[in-house]
């Protein structure tokens, strides 16, 4: 358990702080966001809680779509599961997904036997080309501490309780690396096509902290 935490790296490197993220192009547009918000719910032209619903649909819809097919297209093709597994970066961009915090990425795979979680213990290292904006969960300091440190008490917590003979990985991302795990196709999804199937992954499920279950059999 959490043997993987920290083999690939430690954490005393240049971490995505400073004038790094402060000035990047997407930190700069969310403040200009953030005051034009202001202005405009002042002015009351704006309902604040539309705001919050439409942040909300990129927290857990839009952005994390991106993810979701990459997810599907390797549940279906098996040759971009082993580009995916070999060169997650490569294989993502090939679907045209790239970019800022996107740039080394590395595809964590579930297996029957073995659980992937993703966290950032120093700050929200996220994989923003595939999974949108980062969850509030995800940058708390609780789900920080304790994901490496109990991972099993986190992931019960979210909802998620594993056979005790599962393995959990735990991987902290930094500014180099950033994680995608790859869930378990659910049985009983043989016949759903690639749009079908990236429609039932969830970002969650993608960071780790849930699993995908199958649809419901049609009435
Ligand atoms: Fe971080």
């Amino acid at each position: 358990m959490g043997g993987h935490h920290g083999d690939h790296h430690d954490h005393d490197h240049d971490h995505d702080h400073g004038p790094d993220d402060s000035g990047s192009p997407l930190a700069e547009a969310d403040l200009r966001v953030r005051a034009l918000e202001s202005l405009l719910v002042a002015k009351g032209y704006v309902d604040p809680a539309a705001l919050d619903e439409l942040i909300d649909t990129y927290q857990t819809r839009v952005g994390p779509r991106n993810g979701a097919r990459v997810v599907a297209r390797a549940w279906t093709d098996p040759d971009f599961r082993r580009r995916l597994r070999e060169d997650a970066t490569a294989a993502i961009a090939s679907l045209g997904y790239g970019g800022r915090q996107g740039e080394h990425m590395v595809a964590v795979e579930n297996t029957a036997t073995v659980h992937n979680l993703v966290v950032c213990t120093l700050c929200s290292c996220y994989p923003w080309s595939v999974l949108g904006l980062p969850p509030a969960w995800y940058k708390s300091t609780p789900y920080r501490a304790r994901a490496v440190r109990d991972p099993r008490g986190v992931l019960a917590d979210f909802g998620l309780v594993l056979p005790p003979q599962t393995e959990i990985r735990v991987w902290d991302s930094t500014a180099e690396v950033r994680y995608l795990v790859i869930p378990q196709r659910p049985a009983g999804t043989e016949t759903l096509d690639e749009d079908a199937l990236a429609a039932l992954v969830s970002r969650d499920a993608m960071i780790g902290t849930a699993v995908i279950v199958a649809p419901a059999p049609a009435a």
